[in-house]
């Protein structure tokens, strides 16, 4: 009887370890196939022509497990464009699936939290082919800075990496970060700053004070416009702009629950938190003044991002929003990481989809 029981246990141990090879050679086989089809068919070449804009990072400076740090990429045509580089951007490009050909950054102000996701960016960059030059990084003036302190924050890594896999495959003169920066002149309120391959991009004045120079951006290409707000309190000169857009992608900050932190802050005896609280409220833009300017502007979508503060409970949507979908009765959305929100060429429709879920 015992020899049997030993036996029996022998054959089941073999069994599972059976198993376990038989689930470990699948588990392989799978990653092999996922790997090929990610090489071979990059996300951005597979995108239909016109405007997609790709949701690499929805929150704001708070830590929140939905959302990265401000990240909003632009496909147009054949070229990428990625507004503001917030901590997590580097990661969430590449889970999407977004690294694969060049792309330039443009800054829509330095606060730290649209920039210090910045480094990964350049570096996945650099790590990717077919380079002619470091990083191009748009941003009106003071960009410079920015760009070389990063170069000098990154400077021995760099290094290291050219020493390691070689100056053919990390070449220094690919690496770093090209600022290239810009001002509004005095007395405008826009400037383009770019026009290439059909795209253009005009950078506006916003109200972010005392945050300055501080920009939102108008893409249009064949038809299509999106505009992406940057930081910004009610802007008239964002409504100028902003004016019949297919998609605005606008901040949102919502008073409501901005006040639940202050209030818990200031029984919990933290007054330096609770005036922080207090102070965030007056340069940023509340859900409902964001939904009156997509109405009275007349814009095809609404994208709320920037979303402050985080969302720990899906139910928190709602008192996030307020009245906000009463004021904008169009397509109103709050941004989550990795949505897609595309508006091909030769059309009017507007389609959200995620390349994350
Ligand atoms: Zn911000
Ligand atoms: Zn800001």
């Amino acid at each position: 009887m015992k020899r049997v029981f030993t036996g029996l246990l022998v054959l089941l141990v073999l069994l599972a370890a059976g198993a376990w090879a038989v689930r470990d050679r699948i588990a392989l086989r799978i990653m092999e196939r996922r790997l090929d089809n990610a090489m071979a068919h990059p996300v951005a070449a597979g995108l239909s022509d016109g405007i997609h804009v790709a949701i690499c990072g929805a929150g704001g400076p708070f830590p929140d497990h939905d959302r990265g740090g401000p990240c909003t990429a632009v496909i147009a045509g054949k070229r990428m464009f990625i507004v503001d580089t917030g901590e997590a951007a580097g990661r969430t490009l590449g889970r999407m699936g977004l690294f694969g050909s060049d792309f330039v950054v443009l800054l829509t102000h330095f606060h730290s939290d649209h920039i210090d996701g910045l480094g990964n960016v350049a570096l996945q960059r650099w790590g990717g082919g077919n380079l002619t030059t470091p990083l191009q990084l748009y941003g009106p003036t003071g960009v410079e800075r920015v760009a070389a302190g990063f170069a000098e924050g990154y400077a021995l890594d760099s290094s290291y990496r050219t020493a390691h896999h070689g100056p053919k495959i990390m070449p220094p003169s690919t690496a770093g970060i090209q600022p290239r920066a810009f001002a509004i002149p005095d007395g405008q309120d826009s400037v383009v700053v770019l026009e290439e391959d059909g795209v253009k991009i005009t950078a506006f004045r916003v109200n972010h004070g005392p945050v300055g120079p501080a920009v939102g951006y108008r893409f249009d290409y064949k038809g299509r416009s999106v505009v992406i707000s940057g930081d910004t309190a009610p802007s008239p000169i964002l409504a100028k702009y902003a004016k019949g857009v297919d998609l605005l992608v606008h901040e949102a900050l919502s008073p409501t629950l901005v006040n639940l932190i202050r209030e818990a802050s200031l029984r919990t005896g933290n007054a330096k938190r609770a005036q922080i609280m207090q102070d965030i409220q007056n340069y940023h833009t509340s859900p409902s003044a964001a939904a009156a300017i997509a109405r009275d502007d007349k814009v095809g979508a609404l994208l709320l991002s920037h979303i402050v503060p985080p969302l720990p409970l899906k139910a928190l949507e709602g008192p996030f929003l307020g009245d906000a979908r009463k004021v904008f009765t169009g397509p109103l959305w709050i941004a989550r990481d990795g949505d897609l929100v595309s508006l091909p060429a030769g059309d009017k429709t507007i389609t959200r989809t995620s390349l994350l879920r």
